[in-house]
């Protein structure tokens, strides 16, 4: 039997009675003949706790003592699921990122991996340890500082590992059955996939899931490990996320393949923000000017409209959506170029929401924009912005109407499950 590699989330690990149970998880696949490797999250929402004891202290702290801070939320974690799984008769041995050998860029709070040398790893399972990993963290190649890999980071760094490691595939435990037609904290009814293909998953990824991290999702695909997202609370069936829907999972009995719906599902994202620049003199490099600025300052956008300017003043406005983190850096650009580019003001919104339609099958059928505006539409919600992309369409509207929006298009498009309700095993939704 060959190298598992789990992940277990932190609303997996919240307190003691948690750890030991995730510890039996663990020696069951180890039981079972495994060489186990598992990462693991910090504890329940004590990322966010350290967060904000950190802006407590200090009102912009140093990006480099962060990631010190945030790390040890892991390595808490490490310690406590070794030490529950050597008292059921097993030895596990715990490594930070960088003990771990997760190299990565030199970016605080978003590093990328670019490297993973697992030496220690792997003569840690030759002597029979269980290995149990840091999630969330490596170390700069350049720098030698301790990075972070950015929120919900932990998906990434155990499908890193079992590429690293040439496991067959990566188990992401967590406290939902798997990967829903719509996060099952605001749709009960949402309907559990049995598979989704990378680049479905990709999509609800990068607009707001987050029960997978963007990065983990992208380098799946790259190495092409397949990913088991599934309950640490049930021993149910997960979700597969695969190359396509074809796809047959290593340990699936009969080798069933599945018709590819049209419509993966919806998701939602309330941690973006609105800008817009009132009054851009209708010009060429206008645009060009404004989105320097932005990008100099290390911004990534989102959507982008340009109202077409009316014909008597020769002014257009210009409208993008961000992430609220970087909503005051980007404001405080562009004012700086308010002369030089000659807008008049500019109008900031974070009370904003955005809501995806994500299918693979919308390529080969017509009429699903129709049915997801009219949809929206008849839940009385007002679309501000569209964008789309293949199998992709997105719109921004108000943040208190995000819920009623997300669940019409989720019933327009017969996503509903009939028979059972959606289980959310634990977890704040923090
Ligand atoms: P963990 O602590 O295990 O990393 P997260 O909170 O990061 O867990 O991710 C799991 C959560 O993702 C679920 O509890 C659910 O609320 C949310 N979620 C959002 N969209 C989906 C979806 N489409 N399917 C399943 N869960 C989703
Ligand atoms: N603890 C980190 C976070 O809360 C990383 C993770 O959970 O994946 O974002
Ligand atoms: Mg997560």
């Amino acid at each position: 039997m060959g190298i598992v590699v789990q992940k277990y989330g932190g609303s997996s690990l919240a307190d003691a009675a948690a750890i030991k149970r995730v510890a039996r998880r663990i020696v069951e696949s180890k039981r079972a003949g495994h060489d186990v490797v598992v990462a693991v999250s910090a504890m329940g929402d004590s990322t966010d706790e350290l967060l904000d004891l950190a802006n407590e202290v200090s009102p912009l702290p140093p990006a480099r003592e962060m990631d010190m801070l945030l790390t040890a939320g892991e390595r808490i974690s490490m310690a406590l699921v070794a030490m529950a799984i050597s008292d059921l008769g097993f030895t596990a041995r715990s490594f930070t990122g960088s003990q771990a050998g997760v190299i990565t860029d030199s970016v605080h709070g978003k590093a990328k991996i670019i490297d993973v040398t697992p030496g220690r790893i792997s003569s840690a399972l030759e002597d029979g340890h269980i290995v149990i990993v840091a999630g969330f963290q490596g170390v700069s190649q350049d720098t030698k500082e301790i990075t972070t890999l950015g929120r919900g980071g932990t998906d990434t760094t155990a499908v890193a590992l079992a590429a690293a490691l040439e496991a067959d595939y990566c188990e992401i435990y967590t406290d939902v059955d798997g990967v829903f037609t719509a996060d099952p904290r605001i749709v009960p009814t949402a309907r559990k996939l049995d598979r989704v293909s990378y680049e479905e998953m990709l999509e609800l990824a990068a607009c707001g899931a987050k029960i997978l991290h963007l990065r983990c999702v992208e380098y799946a695909r790259r190495y092409d490990i397949p990913i088991h997202v599934r309950s640490s609370f049930s021993h149910l069936e997960g979700t597969w996320v695969v190359p396509d829907p074809s796809f047959t999972a290593p340990d699936s009995p009969e080798g069933e393949t599945m018709e590819q719906a049209i419509i993966a599902g919806v998701a939602h994202d309330r941690s973006e923000a609105k800008i817009t620049v009132v009054g851009v003199p209708d010009k060429v490099g206008e645009a060009a000017r404004i989105f320097e600025a932005l990008a100099d300052a290390q911004i990534n956008l989102d959507m982008i409209v340009q109202n077409i300017s009316a014909a008597a003043t020769s002014l257009t406005d210009i409208s993008f959506t961000l992430p609220r983190a970087d909503g005051q850096t980007a404001m405080k650009a562009l004012a700086a170029l308010r002369d030089e580019v000659g807008f008049a003001s500019l109008l900031y919104d974070d009370k904003i929401g955005k809501i995806s339609l994500i299918g693979a099958g919308m390529r080969s059928h017509p009429g699903v924009s129709a049915k997801f505006f009219s949809a929206i539409a008849a839940a009385g919600v007002n679309i501000q912005m569209i964008s789309t992309s293949e199998i992709r369409i997105s719109v921004i509207v108000d943040e208190g109407l995000v819920d009623a929006a997300v669940a019409a298009a989720h019933t327009a498009f017969d996503l509903d499950a009939t028979e059972v309700e959606a289980v959310v095993y634990g977890g704040t939704g923090r």
